[in-house]
């Protein structure tokens, strides 16, 4: 058995088996797909003391570094169950069992996508999902935010302070944001929301992006913005289906964790995107990876003697 088993190969996977490896723990990392999200990432512009980078460049430098130390990598394998006995066992799809002392979960999560014609072909080029990562790609431009929920608005208002003007459509008739958040963004001049709007393509020049057609809802008419990117704001679903019923989640899925990384089971711990810790970013992921993995060895020397 492993000491610490680390289920997820992103950033926080990656930082967490690191740390437990320079404790001399026994580490093993199981991941479906080494990287995570960072591999479908194109620009990366703050991590921090790497001005410019690209996804599969980082990913390389992740994977480099883990290899530098004893880490079993369980590559394309993906974990179906938990349990707990004497040892944590994770369940693979491909039935087999891992056994360890402690685990960490960092399966990362995923954005929800419209699912529309042209967003997986533009994706990266003028279709973004993070505004923290994107807004600056688009300064002085326009560009549409599809969501009108708390991503959407606070998206909203943090792109108007780069962009030209802002386009919010909602899909409903009412926005299901704060009523804090939408007010400011109503105070702003340059963003304008369009509710019952049913995004229903992503229009580009082969390049890039350069508007979106959607269905006002009220009037079934068709309609065409200009715009140079447009932010799918509609949910971002942690990988937690399959530990639900065993560790304990919230209502949108995600792990609950404590600051220490902790779960609900005693051995188990938990770090980035699939957990409850707030700003979903490849630097916060690493940075509760670590915490996650100190937590790990401090309830190891804690476990009885053999
Ligand atoms: P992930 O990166 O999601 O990794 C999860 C890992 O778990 C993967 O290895 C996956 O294969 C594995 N996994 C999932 N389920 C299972 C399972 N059941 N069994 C085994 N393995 C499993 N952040 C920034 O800081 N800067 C940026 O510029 C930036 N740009 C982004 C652009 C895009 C298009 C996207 C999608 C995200 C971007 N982000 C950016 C966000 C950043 O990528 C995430 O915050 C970060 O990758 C989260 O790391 P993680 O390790 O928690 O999860």
């Amino acid at each position: 058995p492993y000491d610490v088993l680390v289920v997820g190969g992103g950033p926080a996977g990656a930082a967490a088996a690191i740390y437990a490896a320079r404790k001399g723990l026994r580490t093993g990392i199981v991941a479906e797909r080494f990287g995570g999200q960072v591999m479908d990432t194109v620009a990366i512009e703050n991590f921090i003391s790497v001005k410019a980078t690209e996804g599969p460049k980082l990913v390389a430098g992740l994977e480099e570094h883990v290899k530098d130390y004893n880490v079993d990598i369980i590559d394309q394998q993906r974990a179906s169950s938990i349990s707990r006995n004497d040892m944590i066992d994770i369940g693979l799809q491909s039935g087999a069992t891992v056994s360890s002392k402690s685990v960490v979960l960092a399966t990362g999560a995923r954005w929800r996508e419209m699912n529309v014609p042209g967003e997986k072909e533009y994706r990266g080029k003028g279709v973004a999902y993070c505004p923290h990562c994107d807004g600056p790609l688009f300064k002085g431009k326009k560009v549409a935010v599809i969501g009108g929920g708390n991503s959407g608005i606070e998206a909203a208002i943090d792109l108007a302070g780069i962009v030209e003007q802002v386009t919010v459509l909602e899909f409903d008739k009412t926005l299901r944001a704060d009523e804090v958040l939408q007010s400011k963004a109503r105070s702003m001049p340059n963003i304008q929301i369009i509710k019952q709007a049913q995004t229903t393509e992503v229009v580009g020049d082969g390049q890039k992006v350069t508007g979106l057609n959607y269905i006002d809802r009220a009037t079934g008419e068709q309609q065409h913005i200009e715009l140079a990117g447009i932010f799918v704001q509609i949910g971002l679903v942690p990988n937690s289906e399959w530990l639900d019923g065993d560790v304990d989640l919230t209502q949108r899925g995600e792990i609950i964790v404590n600051e220490r990384g902790e779960t609900s089971i005693p051995g188990v711990f938990a770090a980035g995107d699939v957990t409850t810790s707030p700003y979903k970013q490849i630097i916060i992921a690493m940075g509760s990876g670590a915490t996650a993995s100190l937590s790990a060895f401090d309830y190891l020397i804690r476990l009885a003697p053999e």
